[in-house]
Protein backbone atom coordinates (compact mmCIF):
# COMPACT_ATOMS: atom_id res chain seq x y z
CA UNK A 1 0.00 0.00 0.00
CA UNK A 2 1.06 3.73 -0.77
CA UNK A 3 2.11 5.50 2.47
CA UNK A 4 2.82 9.23 1.11
CA UNK A 5 3.00 10.78 4.44
CA UNK A 6 5.68 8.61 5.87
CA UNK A 7 8.20 10.34 8.48
CA UNK A 8 11.35 11.96 7.33
CA UNK A 9 14.54 10.55 7.96
CA UNK A 10 16.46 12.15 5.22
CA UNK A 11 15.19 16.00 4.53
CA UNK A 12 16.45 17.70 1.80
CA UNK A 13 18.05 21.03 2.54
CA UNK A 14 17.20 24.69 1.26
CA UNK A 15 19.54 27.81 1.64
CA UNK A 16 17.84 30.64 3.40
CA UNK A 17 16.53 32.32 0.34
CA UNK A 18 14.71 29.52 -0.98
CA UNK A 19 13.60 28.63 2.63
CA UNK A 20 12.07 31.77 2.63
CA UNK A 21 9.73 31.42 -0.79
CA UNK A 22 8.62 28.28 0.44
CA UNK A 23 7.58 29.61 3.24
CA UNK A 24 5.66 32.76 1.46
CA UNK A 25 4.44 30.15 -0.47
CA UNK A 26 2.50 27.97 2.33
CA UNK A 27 5.57 25.73 2.20
CA UNK A 28 6.02 26.22 6.11
CA UNK A 29 4.28 23.14 7.08
CA UNK A 30 6.74 20.06 6.68
CA UNK A 31 5.20 17.58 8.73
CA UNK A 32 3.57 15.63 5.60
CA UNK A 33 7.42 15.91 4.11
CA UNK A 34 8.46 12.59 2.60
CA UNK A 35 12.32 10.69 2.46
CA UNK A 36 13.48 10.79 -1.33
CA UNK A 37 14.56 7.28 -0.86
CA UNK A 38 11.15 6.29 0.26
CA UNK A 39 9.42 7.32 -3.23
CA UNK A 40 11.17 5.20 -5.13
CA UNK A 41 10.44 2.26 -2.28
CA UNK A 42 7.11 3.64 -2.28
CA UNK A 43 6.37 2.85 -6.19
CA UNK A 44 8.08 -0.10 -5.96
CA UNK A 45 5.07 -1.51 -3.57
CA UNK A 46 2.35 0.26 -5.27
CA UNK A 47 3.95 -1.69 -8.53
CA UNK A 48 3.65 -5.12 -6.75
CA UNK A 49 0.23 -4.02 -5.27
CA UNK A 50 -1.27 -3.04 -8.53
CA UNK A 51 0.16 -6.11 -10.34
CA UNK A 52 -1.27 -8.89 -7.36
CA UNK A 53 -5.09 -7.27 -8.44
CA UNK A 54 -4.72 -7.45 -11.84
CA UNK A 55 -1.59 -8.40 -13.86
CA UNK A 56 -2.56 -6.65 -16.79
CA UNK A 57 -2.78 -3.50 -14.88
CA UNK A 58 -0.01 -1.45 -16.08
CA UNK A 59 -0.19 -3.38 -20.03
CA UNK A 60 -3.43 -1.95 -20.38
CA UNK A 61 -2.16 1.51 -18.81
CA UNK A 62 0.36 2.06 -21.18
CA UNK A 63 -2.40 1.94 -24.22
CA UNK A 64 -3.33 5.09 -24.06
CA UNK A 65 -5.26 7.48 -22.04
CA UNK A 66 -9.11 8.64 -22.62
CA UNK A 67 -9.93 11.21 -19.64
CA UNK A 68 -12.98 12.97 -19.23
CA UNK A 69 -11.87 15.72 -17.16
CA UNK A 70 -9.14 18.61 -17.44
CA UNK A 71 -8.15 19.46 -13.91
CA UNK A 72 -6.10 22.92 -13.73
CA UNK A 73 -4.80 23.47 -10.04
CA UNK A 74 -2.50 24.92 -7.87
CA UNK A 75 0.73 23.58 -7.65
CA UNK A 76 0.37 23.34 -3.72
CA UNK A 77 1.22 20.07 -2.43
CA UNK A 78 -1.54 19.29 -0.65
CA UNK A 79 -3.34 19.45 -3.45
CA UNK A 80 -3.28 15.87 -4.47
CA UNK A 81 -5.49 15.64 -7.41
CA UNK A 82 -6.09 11.74 -7.62
CA UNK A 83 -5.79 11.27 -3.72
CA UNK A 84 -8.14 13.31 -2.98
CA UNK A 85 -10.70 12.62 -5.68
CA UNK A 86 -10.03 8.91 -5.47
CA UNK A 87 -9.43 8.63 -8.78
CA UNK A 88 -7.16 5.91 -11.35
CA UNK A 89 -4.21 7.20 -13.69
CA UNK A 90 -5.70 7.77 -16.65
CA UNK A 91 -8.76 9.55 -15.20
CA UNK A 92 -7.47 13.10 -15.36
CA UNK A 93 -5.41 14.91 -17.39
CA UNK A 94 -3.91 17.71 -15.36
CA UNK A 95 -1.95 20.90 -15.57
CA UNK A 96 -0.74 22.96 -12.35
CA UNK A 97 1.10 25.77 -11.98
CA UNK A 98 1.49 28.08 -8.62
CA UNK A 99 -1.89 29.79 -7.72
CA UNK A 100 -3.31 27.92 -10.70
CA UNK A 101 -3.44 30.63 -12.70
CA UNK A 102 -4.36 30.41 -16.72
CA UNK A 103 -2.73 33.84 -18.32
CA UNK A 104 -4.21 33.67 -22.25
CA UNK A 105 -0.88 34.31 -23.37
CA UNK A 106 0.84 31.66 -21.46
CA UNK A 107 1.71 28.93 -24.27
CA UNK A 108 1.97 25.81 -20.98
CA UNK A 109 -1.43 26.32 -19.68
CA UNK A 110 -3.15 27.01 -23.74
CA UNK A 111 -1.30 24.12 -25.38
CA UNK A 112 -2.51 21.58 -22.41
CA UNK A 113 -6.23 23.38 -22.73
CA UNK A 114 -5.97 22.40 -26.39
CA UNK A 115 -4.63 18.66 -26.46
CA UNK A 116 -6.85 17.69 -23.85
CA UNK A 117 -10.23 19.55 -25.53
CA UNK A 118 -9.01 18.97 -28.92
CA UNK A 119 -7.79 15.89 -28.93
CA UNK A 120 -8.62 14.03 -25.76
CA UNK A 121 -11.99 15.26 -26.08
CA UNK A 122 -12.51 15.79 -22.08
CA UNK A 123 -16.02 16.66 -21.10
CA UNK A 124 -15.37 18.82 -17.78
CA UNK A 125 -12.82 21.25 -17.36
CA UNK A 126 -12.49 21.77 -13.42
CA UNK A 127 -10.47 25.00 -12.45
CA UNK A 128 -9.31 24.44 -9.18
CA UNK A 129 -7.60 26.97 -6.40
CA UNK A 130 -7.72 26.01 -2.35
CA UNK A 131 -7.91 27.71 0.28
CA UNK A 132 -4.80 29.44 2.63
CA UNK A 133 -3.19 29.56 -1.12
CA UNK A 134 0.69 30.65 -0.63
CA UNK A 135 0.16 32.29 -4.08
CA UNK A 136 -2.53 33.86 -3.10
CA UNK A 137 -1.39 35.48 -0.02
CA UNK A 138 2.27 36.41 -1.33
CA UNK A 139 0.19 38.39 -3.88
CA UNK A 140 -1.85 39.96 -1.21
CA UNK A 141 1.32 41.40 0.33
CA UNK A 142 4.39 43.73 -0.12
CA UNK A 143 6.54 40.59 -0.26
CA UNK A 144 9.23 40.01 -3.32
CA UNK A 145 10.00 36.79 -4.12
CA UNK A 146 11.38 36.98 -7.95
CA UNK A 147 10.11 35.89 -10.50
CA UNK A 148 6.99 35.14 -8.85
CA UNK A 149 6.10 38.93 -9.01
CA UNK A 150 6.06 38.85 -12.70
CA UNK A 151 3.44 35.88 -12.57
CA UNK A 152 1.43 36.36 -9.17
CA UNK A 153 1.06 40.36 -10.67
CA UNK A 154 -2.13 39.79 -12.23
CA UNK A 155 -3.71 38.56 -8.87
CA UNK A 156 -2.64 41.78 -7.30
CA UNK A 157 -4.63 43.32 -10.08
CA UNK A 158 -7.81 41.16 -9.27
CA UNK A 159 -7.24 42.60 -5.90
CA UNK A 160 -7.40 45.84 -7.02
CA UNK A 161 -10.52 45.49 -8.65
CA UNK A 162 -12.79 43.86 -6.02
CA UNK A 163 -10.65 46.17 -3.27
CA UNK A 164 -13.84 47.50 -1.61
CA UNK A 165 -15.15 43.82 -1.26
CA UNK A 166 -11.97 42.22 -0.13
CA UNK A 167 -11.42 44.93 2.52
CA UNK A 168 -14.24 44.61 4.56
CA UNK A 169 -13.02 40.93 5.02
CA UNK A 170 -10.25 39.85 8.10
CA UNK A 171 -6.71 38.29 6.41
CA UNK A 172 -7.88 34.50 6.14
CA UNK A 173 -11.26 35.17 4.50
CA UNK A 174 -9.57 37.70 2.19
CA UNK A 175 -7.21 35.22 1.00
CA UNK A 176 -9.69 32.73 0.31
CA UNK A 177 -12.01 35.04 -1.18
CA UNK A 178 -9.39 36.41 -3.61
CA UNK A 179 -8.78 32.60 -4.57
CA UNK A 180 -12.01 32.29 -5.36
CA UNK A 181 -11.93 35.43 -7.47
CA UNK A 182 -8.88 34.04 -9.15
CA UNK A 183 -10.85 30.97 -9.43
CA UNK A 184 -14.22 32.40 -11.44
CA UNK A 185 -11.45 34.50 -13.52
CA UNK A 186 -9.56 31.36 -14.88
CA UNK A 187 -13.29 29.86 -15.90
CA UNK A 188 -14.19 33.00 -17.51
CA UNK A 189 -10.81 32.94 -19.89
CA UNK A 190 -10.87 28.72 -20.60
CA UNK A 191 -14.91 29.63 -21.42
CA UNK A 192 -13.73 32.41 -24.08
CA UNK A 193 -10.92 30.16 -25.72
CA UNK A 194 -11.60 29.82 -29.46
CA UNK A 195 -10.62 25.65 -28.52
CA UNK A 196 -13.27 25.52 -26.17
CA UNK A 197 -16.26 27.53 -28.71
CA UNK A 198 -15.36 24.80 -31.43
CA UNK A 199 -15.65 21.94 -29.19
CA UNK A 200 -19.42 23.83 -28.43
CA UNK A 201 -20.11 24.60 -32.20
CA UNK A 202 -19.32 20.96 -32.89
CA UNK A 203 -22.11 19.63 -30.61
CA UNK A 204 -19.89 18.36 -27.81
CA UNK A 205 -20.60 18.59 -24.39
CA UNK A 206 -18.08 20.51 -22.63
CA UNK A 207 -18.68 22.60 -19.26
CA UNK A 208 -16.06 24.32 -17.21
CA UNK A 209 -15.91 24.09 -13.72
CA UNK A 210 -14.73 26.54 -10.69
CA UNK A 211 -14.07 24.51 -7.50
CA UNK A 212 -12.06 25.48 -4.15
CA UNK A 213 -10.76 22.90 -2.18
CA UNK A 214 -11.18 23.17 1.25
CA UNK A 215 -7.77 22.55 2.81
CA UNK A 216 -9.10 22.16 6.62
CA UNK A 217 -11.85 19.76 5.97
CA UNK A 218 -10.34 18.53 2.56
CA UNK A 219 -14.18 18.95 1.21
CA UNK A 220 -14.31 20.41 -2.59
CA UNK A 221 -16.74 23.30 -2.89
CA UNK A 222 -18.24 24.08 -5.89
CA UNK A 223 -18.25 27.79 -6.45
CA UNK A 224 -21.39 27.14 -9.45
CA UNK A 225 -20.05 29.24 -12.15
CA UNK A 226 -19.92 26.85 -14.30
CA UNK A 227 -19.86 27.68 -18.03
CA UNK A 228 -21.49 24.81 -20.29
CA UNK A 229 -22.83 26.71 -23.49
CA UNK A 230 -21.93 30.15 -25.62
CA UNK A 231 -24.71 31.83 -24.38
CA UNK A 232 -23.35 31.98 -21.04
CA UNK A 233 -20.31 33.91 -22.61
CA UNK A 234 -20.22 37.74 -23.67
CA UNK A 235 -21.35 37.82 -27.93
CA UNK A 236 -17.74 39.43 -28.48
CA UNK A 237 -15.86 35.97 -27.58
CA UNK A 238 -18.28 33.50 -29.69
CA UNK A 239 -16.96 32.29 -33.17
CA UNK A 240 -18.38 32.88 -36.45
CA UNK A 241 -20.48 30.72 -37.36
CA UNK A 242 -19.49 31.19 -41.63
CA UNK A 243 -16.66 30.65 -43.53
CA UNK A 244 -13.65 32.59 -44.16
ZN1 LIG B 1 -1.94 27.50 -3.93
Amino acid sequence: MLHPTRPLSNKLRFGSVLTYTRNMLGGDNQDSSVAICQVIQNNKDWVAEMQAKNPKYFTNLAKGQSPKLLWIGCSDSRMAVDVLTQTNPGDIFIHRNIANRIPSEDLNVLSVIEYAVKHLKVEHVIVAGHTSCGGVKTALSNASVGILDHWLRPIKDLYIANEEELNELPENERIDRLGELNVIQGVRTVSKLPVVHEAWKEGRELRIHGWMLQLHSGLLKDLDVSVASPKQVESIFKLSTGAH
